[in-house]
């Protein structure tokens, strides 16, 4: 993405070109051309170009068919946390149900690790789910029979893993997710919160690659909501596990998204950063969604940054380009002269205080 170039999108154009822009890793996940069409004669709408490039409307008036997830590519970096994000109906659920298959893609494919999931037999298909992909799902899926430290190693069981080492895996993701002193209580003896901790640690138990989160935190009260969005970060932190997290929550997308996917209505709207996202969005649909954003916490310096002007006093402080402005705010409005935005020594451009303040008068 533009971020690693260190040159600062100066124009919409470059702008524009940095949202679409992939990484220069090696994806994880690599989604190409994916499509899910519910109804009889679903196979035949991708490869049509006229049914394919109706909205969803016009092809469920045409066909009687559902287009959930349409022609949506996109790519997801190693140690990322990639959210997608939409309304309610616009496809989320059964996209993050097609990457591991427990939804039958009707086209495209789905690369995870070099390999297309597409092609992988039912054996094969087993062992991602069970070894390289887990998933936490809003109602959380606990066994009710089965105690904390039971529904944790209940992976690791149908894995065929030994009682001891079971338990003692399960015993330190209990402890990562902060629920020691709850191995033997029942899953209804729980909080939604705490429920919600188990189910995290059931899917950190097989030490997977890829966690899946598909809406976790939605059936729970906001500050609760906001203690597991917090939770989700720090094991992010302690971990490193690629995820994808789907939410219909932006507040929650920008809090934990390296970069996010907005959907409608199965399509894909836009891919950017929080700061592109706000910065640029695509059209009035993600607008919208941005429109109550306090830019200020969003937006970067590089977003607000002016060429240098003749007569600038450059003796101000230097700041990194992708320093979120609120946290530049108090260093402009202090210093008499512009602040530089410096990357790898480069003078990208400045910052003064109409800048900042046509960014803080609008949030
Ligand atoms: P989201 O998770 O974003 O709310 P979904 O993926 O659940 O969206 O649904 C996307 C669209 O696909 C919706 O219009 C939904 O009604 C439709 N859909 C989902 N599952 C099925 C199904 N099994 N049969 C027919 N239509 C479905
Ligand atoms: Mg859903």
């Amino acid at each position: 993405m533009s971020t690693d170039t260190g040159v600062a999108p100066a124009t919409e154009g470059d702008r524009a070109m940095a949202v679409h822009a992939t990484p220069a890793v090696e994806p994880v996940i690599s989604v190409r051309n994916l499509w899910k069409v519910f109804g009889e004669k679903a196979d035949g709408v991708p490869g049509s170009t006229e049914l394919s490039s109706l909205s969803r409307k016009e092809l469920k008036e045409a066909t009687g068919c559902v287009a959930a997830v349409c022609d949506l590519s996109f790519d997801v970096a190693p140690g990322e946390v990639f959210v997608v994000m939409g309304l309610s109906g616009s496809g989320k659920s059964t996209l993050v149900r097609c990457l591991t298959r427990l939804i039958e893609p009707t086209a495209g494919e789905v690369v995870f690790q070099g390999e297309d999931i597409l092609n992988c037999n039912e054996k094969a298909l087993r062992d991602l789910r069970r070894q390289r992909i887990s998933m936490v799902f809003q109602h959380f899926g606990l066994l009710p029979h089965r105690r904390v430290v039971d529904n944790v190693a209940y992976g690791l069981e149908i894995r065929g893993t030994a009682k001891a080492e079971r338990l003692r895996r399960a015993a330190e993701v209990i402890d990562l997710v902060g629920l020691t002193g709850y191995e033997h209580s029942f899953p209804d003896q729980l909080s939604g919160g705490m429920q919600q901790r188990v189910g995290l640690a059931r899917a950190l138990a097989g030490d997977p690659d890829v966690l899946l989160f598909d809406e976790p935190f939605s059936a729970l009260d906001p500050l609760i909501r906001r203690d597991m969005q917090n939770e989700v970060i720090r094991l992010h932190h302690e971990v490193g596990k690629t995820m994808v997290f789907i939410t219909h929550d932006l507040s929650e997308a920008l809090k934990l998204g390296d970069r996010i996917l907005i959907m409608r209505d199965g399509r894909l709207v836009q891919i950017g950063t929080g700061a592109e996202l706000v910065g640029a969005p695509a059209d009035d649909y993600v607008r919208d969604f941005v429109r109550e954003v306090p830019r200020s916490h969003v937006l970067t310096l590089r977003w607000i940054m002016r060429p240098v002007a003749d007569g600038d006093d450059l003796e101000g402080p230097e700041f990194g380009p992708d320093v979120i402005v609120r946290d530049a705010v108090r260093a402009v409005l202090e210093a008499e002269r512009p602040i530089k935005v410096v990357a790898d020594g480069r003078l990208l451009g400045v910052v003064g205080n109409a800048e900042i303040l046509a960014v803080v008068a609008g949030s």
